[in-house]
């Protein structure tokens, strides 16, 4: 009985070492598997995780701060539509930015297309004479409230309805010499008609290489002339800016990426012009 009570034991022993290196074996398999599998494939997503917020937590105050500085910039293009135009619009996209076109009623018929596209990417369509033909536009103010009615039609016969506000830009600006015997009575005519008309307070030069004395490349003058007007605001965050560009110019086209980003960091919002203050 003794010898048998003792291979009892010693087999009870053996089991008992037997279960003692099973749980040893099997908290080691653990432990190794959390650190060696776990542990290492976890790090880096973690690691990404924490850079990436970081980065995040980094850029959302700068966004977030923003808003204190947050700025109205109406960004105009006339004399289109153009060959241009389609492009121009695909950039704005990009940006999520949107604009005025002040286009000219003729080329409305010419290119119908273009003019709906303005439309229905979300952008407002504006009006900038029938023929853009100083000697036609200013002969009379009756002649101008003609080419008004004529770029009505055009861009009703494109877009299918006109929009709820129309606004209108003189060719040359309100300021243009050709204008000056008539645009007082155009300007009163224009508003008695439940119009709005909207000269601009900066701009990129592109149709005044007169300004360009340092004969720069076009984009080189174009953005130079960008930074300069736009820096006249940096002290006036209240006044909207009115932006002057001309899709017709491929110096202009170029550039927008690089305009509509640095007015994005500099904490602009895109406006259409039938939100202007102006309009009361
Ligand atoms: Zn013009």
């Amino acid at each position: 009985m003794s010898e048998k009570t003792s291979e009892q034991n010693n087999s009870a022993l053996k089991l008992l070492l037997l279960g003692v290196w099973a749980l040893y074996a099997l908290i080691a398999f653990c432990v190794n598997h959390t650190s060696e599998g776990g542990t290492p494939a976890a790090a880096p997503a973690e690691e990404t995780a924490a850079v990436t917020s970081v980065s995040a937590a980094e850029t959302a105050p700068q966004t977030a701060a923003q808003p204190a500085v947050l700025r109205d910039i109406y960004l105009t293009f006339d004399d289109g539509p153009c060959k241009n135009t389609p492009q121009v619009l695909d950039i704005l996209d990009n940006y999520g930015a949107r604009a005025t076109f002040f286009t000219v009623g003729s080329f409305v018929d010419r290119y119908p297309e273009y003019a709906a596209d303005i439309v229905n990417r979300g952008n407002l369509i504006a009006c900038h004479s029938y023929t853009h033909d100083m000697s036609k536009c200013y002969a009379s103010a009756d002649a101008f409230m003609n080419e008004l009615a004529q770029w009505r039609q055009a861009a009703q016969n494109a877009c299918g309805e006109l929009p709820e506000r129309l606004c209108v830009r003189f060719p040359g600006g309100s300021t243009t010499k050709h204008a000056a015997a008539v645009s007082e009575e155009i300007k009163q005519r224009i508003v008695a008609e439940g119009y709005q008309w909207f000269d601009w307070n900066a701009g990129d030069n592109d149709k005044w290489q007169k300004g360009n004395t340092d004969q720069l490349p076009d984009e080189e003058y174009f953005m130079k002339s960008y930074r300069e007007t736009i820096g006249w605001f940096d002290d006036e965050p209240d006044t909207p800016v009115v932006f002057l560009f001309h899709d017709t110019e491929e110096g202009t086209v170029r550039i927008l990426p690089a305009v509509l980003q640095d007015l994005i960091a500099r904490g602009y919002r895109f406006k259409l012009l039938d939100s202007h203050p102006k309009w009361g």
